[in-house]
């Protein structure tokens, strides 16, 4: 009998793994991917936001600014790459100034500090912005994340700490047991009990929750396409961007926004439409030209040519709009998490708190585990060292002086690492998303080869058995002499 099981290893899920893992609680995680955040964690504009424009007294509100608070400790303890570069909402004509101002106000009610500057202030802070510029709103508190990382290290230290994963296992089905008080959780695998059920399933958690009770909400998800630009100026004194820049948000949300990323890379988008397919991560030429033309708006003069890739993730919306994040009505111990849309990575390590130390708090008894140790152990980065540290580390370790991606400069050293660590790594993909191996200019054209070698080494399986992702995302089919296709 488990104490809880949490559904889905997205951020939400994490974050509540790694809170429940400082008590002395049986848990379990299950989720249906091939790696920890494969879903909508993967695919968002990783803004931790201040918390300027959420409905004041809503829980994306109150999540929001609490969340926001916590991350730099958290990313200390996880060893995640957070930088605090502050946003600027634009007014691009003076009809939007009545509409900063209300922004202004709102972002007040919800204790969020913020600035009005004026076009002088906000041209001294970002000198490429269109010269259209009326005024801006300064919210000093916004950050930029490393996603795929964080939830990566979060569920790292989750298992360090005593917390069992299980990856490419769906949840088919859960019965309350009503003589017993407990539910039953079918998945793919095997049949679980579990006295407490926390539903983080994302884009899937209506259909989770409709397994146990019938719900008052459905998921509609809104999909976001995105540019990434490479990191061409990396290197240079001034760079093209440093703060977050969105413009004046409209019933569709924040807007396209542009923003420089942890790794040095730039990120454009996202758009917003709503889909009917859950599965569906295309990007399509029109929304992308859609995207390009709100940018440059913003910023005439960004530089597409530099875009090395698209990408398109799914909003959890809901038909409540505020995050749904409470019992299902007649099982206290069956807790939503749905609904989780912008700003739920910036709100999850409150949401997780709040779930964990509140709601679960009055289902079960917590008991704090003395030896919870809140630090994952530190990640070798030799991008980020000086040449003297990188010389110490290669004498120790010859690994540390062959790089494997060229793009992104990673050792062999370092994933070498990455595979003695807690969290199974099956996929060519969870690779690139801990080390960005591939995600450089190349997109794994140079690199990828030698990581489906390694896999095949590491695992002693064929490479044909070596997968990109899922099940069925095998890379190579067979060797050239040998295929008979
Ligand atoms: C375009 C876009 C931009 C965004 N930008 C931002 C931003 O800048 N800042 C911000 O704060 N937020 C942003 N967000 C929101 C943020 O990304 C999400 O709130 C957050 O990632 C949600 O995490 P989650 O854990 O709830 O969901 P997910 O990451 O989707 O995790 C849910 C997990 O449940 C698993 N699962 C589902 N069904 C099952 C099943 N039956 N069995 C087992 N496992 C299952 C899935 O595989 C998945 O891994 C953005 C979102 C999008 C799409």
């Amino acid at each position: 009998m488990k104490d809880v099981i949490v559904i889905g290893a997205g951020v939400i899920g994490a974050l509540l793994a790694r809170e429940l893992a400082k008590y002395e609680l049986d848990v379990l995680v299950i989720d249906k991917e091939s790696d920890v955040g494969n879903e909508t964690t993967m695919a968002n504009s990783a803004i931790i936001h201040s918390g300027y424009d959420p409905k004041p007294g809503t829980l994306k509100a109150r999540f929001n600014v609490l969340g926001n608070q916590m991350f730099p400790k958290l990313c200390e303890e996880l060893d995640v790459d957070l930088k605090n570069n502050g946003s600027l909402t634009i007014a691009l004509s003076e009809e939007e100034i009545p509409a900063l101002l209300k922004l202004r106000k709102i972002a007040l009610l919800n204790g969020v500090k913020v600035e009005l500057l004026t076009p002088i202030e906000v041209f001294e802070k970002e000198p490429l912005l269109s010269k259209d510029v009326q005024g801006a709103l300064f919210a000093p508190t916004a950050m930029i994340v490393d996603p795929f990382n964080l939830v990566a290290h979060a569920l790292e230290n989750a298992v360090d700490n005593g917390v069992i994963l299980h990856l490419n296992e769906e949840v088919k089905n859960i019965q309350f047991i009503k003589e017993k008080n407990h539910y039953e959780v079918m998945t793919s695998n095997n049949t679980y009990q579990s006295k407490v059920i926390l539903n983080a399933a994302g884009l899937y958690s209506d259909k989770i929750a409709k397994m146990v009770d019938e719900i008052d909400f459905e998921i509609t998800p809104r999909k976001g396409e995105y540019l990434i630009l490479d990191h061409f100026d990396q290197y240079l004194e001034k760079r093209f961007l440093t703060h977050t820049i969105f413009p004046m948000p409209s019933k569709k949300g924040k807007g396209i926004l542009l923003s420089p990323t942890t790794s040095g890379n730039y990120i454009v988008g996202p758009s917003s439409h709503f889909v009917s397919d859950r599965s569906d991560f295309s990007t399509s030429k029109e929304t992308i030209s859609e995207v390009q033309l709100a940018a440059k708006k913003l910023i005439p003069s960004v530089p597409f040519k530099e875009v090395i890739r698209t990408f398109s993730g799914l909003r959890a919306s809901s038909t409540r709009g505020d995050f749904i994040i409470e019992p299902l009505k007649n099982h206290p111990s069956f807790i939503n998490l749905a609904g989780i849309d912008s700003p739920g990575l910036a709100a999850s390590p409150a949401i997780a708190d709040y779930v964990v130390n509140d709601l679960v708090k009055g289902l079960l008894t917590l008991k704090v585990k003395k030896d919870f140790n809140p630090y994952v152990r530190k990640y070798p980065r030799l991008k980020k060292m000086s040449v003297r540290e990188r010389n110490e580390l290669i004498k120790k370790d010859a690994a540390f002086g062959r790089i494997i991606c060229n793009c992104e400069k990673v050792t062999l050293g370092e994933l070498n690492d990455l595979m003695s660590r807690s969290l199974p790594i099956l996929s060519v993909k969870a690779i690139k998303k801990r080390l960005r191996i591939g995600f450089g200019k190349c997109q794994g054209g140079f690199c990828q080869p030698f990581i489906v070698k390694y896999l095949s080494n590491y695992y002693n399986i064929d490479i044909s058995e070596v997968k990109y992702d899922k099940v069925g995302s095998n890379i190579i089919k067979c060797s050239t002499k040998g295929c008979r296709l």
